[in-house]
């Protein structure tokens, strides 16, 4: 989508560093860590939340990344956290997963 933030992230026109990246997914460092470590796992196809998500693999593939990513970052302990709506604090209506480690402001 034109407009969408992560999906201009995904297109490199911020030259973003993805601290890891798959067929299905992105991933990076939030611009605003919540925790010493905050990364975001954003799928390379534009869905606006979960909400609109119907694919099942794909939903499937995101949290084996999540597994993925982080043992191979050696990140052993975290929270994974999907806001959806606005009312649940969604900013960014490009579906993602925060994963937080390390002191957690939350
Ligand atoms: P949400 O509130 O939608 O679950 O989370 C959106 C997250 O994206 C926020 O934690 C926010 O700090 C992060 N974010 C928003 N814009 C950018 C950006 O341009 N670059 C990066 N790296 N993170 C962003
Ligand atoms: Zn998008």
């Amino acid at each position: 989508m034109s407009d969408c933030i992560f999906c201009k992230i995904i297109n490199g026109e911020f030259n973003t560093e993805f601290v890891y990246e798959d067929e299905y997914s992105v991933v990076f460092n939030d611009i605003n860590p919540k925790a010493d470590t905050h990364l975001l796992v954003v799928p390379k196809q534009h869905t606006a939340s979960l909400n609109e998500c119907n694919d099942e693999q794909l939903l499937g593939k995101l949290m084996m990344t999540v597994k993925t990513a982080t043992k191979k970052l050696g990140i052993n302990s975290y929270r994974t956290v999907i806001n959806t709506g606005k009312e649940a604090g969604q900013e960014v209506f490009h579906l993602h997963i925060h994963i937080l480690s390390g002191e957690i402001k939350l």
